[in-house]
């Protein structure tokens, strides 16, 4: 029997111990249910520890425009570029790739920016009580997040995104070249104007922050199991079966928080859920003489530089390519090129990291009832977001199940939209 494995019948099994499931155990917990949550990897090893390590309250922009349709060949075709694709795999994406052109219209950008512009504005509602009951403050620092533009015309062209981030409450101030070395002696002199979201802020270790959750989840007496889920039995019998080698699972009922794998465990919502993968990369740099006091985005190249201890984490990319596949070298040397142009001071690469970014077509979550069955909750497509994200979610998942109101009207993120 697996360690924590406790022969009983739960109100709530969770497949998946990521920022989204943890969070939801924890909201379930905190409503009076039992709760048990499965993951194949240990507490705190899931897509968000890789990640940019911020609270990015502010990304109600999505990937998704107007102009990508026109620009995105050319940077696909670019060898210094944050965007790429593994050939060998597109083809199985043509559907996804098909709705997200769809979802590039002005009027379906409009929606997607309303909609995680509310999400987003009720994140950290859902996160805060969860990191205070752990006992976790201790994992984050509020010194805000920079967003910088190297060229005039990278800043012009971001302008509209800047007032429309502002129209949905966002809160931030732009800022001049002066302002940014004052804030950030180390960078090198190339950035022209910049954003500060000053609401923003860093998690300083998401994997440990994770793994504290998860401690403090069990402790208050919710159960952990390490395992592989490879089924989910539909609640047509008495209640819901979790399958994990030989053993069973059984709930009222389940949430499927499995990140970019969660389709394995629903085959009847194959070629109707369009949920695929945007594979991002990390690597880390010795970087103790060239410190930053807060993440970094560079605009026009794509990624983040977040300073953890001793080391800056330079992340993000986006690549079409599946689950499988090895890692891309030229998208990690593009990452450490061009961050070591911002950072000259930065020391050798000390490791790499590819995740999966679990993303829909429309860059909105999946957040309610399966449409087959109705005890089977989804909670994933996260994308860009999903550490941001994860608390609210959880907070919307416990209402659900509980028959209460949800904090906002959650019909943007309906499963039932892909129907
Ligand atoms: C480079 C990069 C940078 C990012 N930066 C940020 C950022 O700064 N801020 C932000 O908000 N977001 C960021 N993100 C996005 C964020 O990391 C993801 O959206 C989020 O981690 C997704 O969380 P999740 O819980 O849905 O999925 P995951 O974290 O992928 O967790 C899913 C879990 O399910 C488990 N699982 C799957 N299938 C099974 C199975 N069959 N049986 C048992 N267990 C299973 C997995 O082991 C995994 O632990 C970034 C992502 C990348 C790649």
């Amino acid at each position: 029997m697996m360690p924590g494995y406790k022969e009983q019948k739960y109100d709530v099994a969770i497949v998946g111990a990521g920022m989204v499931g943890i969070s939801c155990a924890l909201w379930l917990q905190r409503s009076g249910k039992s709760v048990c949550i499965i993951d194949r990897l240990p507490p705190g090893e899931s897509t968000a520890s890789g990640s940019s390590c911020t609270f990015a309250d502010y990304a109600c922009i999505p990937i998704n425009s107007p102009s990508l349709p026109f620009q995105a060949p050319g940077m696909i075709l670019r060898k210094d570029s944050p965007l790429a694709i593994k050939w060998n795999y597109i083809h199985r994406m043509l559907p996804w790739l098909a709705q997200f052109l769809a979802n590039c219209r002005p009027h379906k950008v409009t929606h997607i920016i309303d909609a995680l512009a509310v999400i987003l504005s009720h994140a950290e509602s859902g996160l805060m009580p969860l990191i205070e009951d752990a006992y976790a403050t201790d994992l984050i620092k509020r010194r805000g997040c920079l967003y910088l533009y190297n060229t005039a015309k990278g800043y012009e062209a971001a302008r509209p995104d800047i007032r429309t981030r502002q129209e949905r409450g966002v809160s931030l101030h732009e800022i001049s070249a002066g302002e940014i070395y004052d804030m950030e002696p180390n960078l090198e002199h190339l950035f022209h104007r910049g954003v500060y979201f000053d609401k923003a802020f860093q998690f300083l270790f998401p994997g440990k922050l994770i793994k504290r959750l998860t401690a403090h989840f069990v402790t208050q007496g919710g159960t952990f199991i390490s395992g592989n889920v490879s089924e989910i039995e539909s609640s047509e019998a008495e209640n819901i079966g979790i399958i994990y080698g030989d053993k069973t699972i059984r709930a009222d009922k389940a949430v499927i928080a499995a990140g970019a794998h969660a389709l394995d465990l629903l085959p009847w919502l194959s070629g109707k859920m369009p949920l695929d993968t945007e594979r991002g990369y990390h690597i880390m740099l010795a970087g103790s003489k060239t410190g930053l006091n807060r993440p970094v985005g560079w605009a026009e190249k794509g990624f983040y530089m977040t300073p953890l201890v001793n080391q800056i984490r330079i992340a993000g990319t986006v690549e079409l390519g599946g689950l499988q596949g090895n890692y891309t070298e030229q998208l990690l040397s593009y990452l450490e090129k061009t961050a070591k142009q911002a950072l000259p001071g930065l020391g050798a690469r000390e490791s790499s990291w590819l995740g999966f970014r679990p993303s829909m077509p429309d860059a909105l979550p999946v957040i309610g009832p399966s449409p087959r069955d109705k005890n089977i909750i989804l909670a994933f497509g996260h994308q860009h977001v999903g550490l941001t994200l994860g608390g609210i979610t959880g907070k919307i998942v416990a209402s659900l199940i509980g028959g209460e109101p949800t904090p906002f009207d959650i019909s943007p993120y309906c499963p039932q939209r892909f129907q």
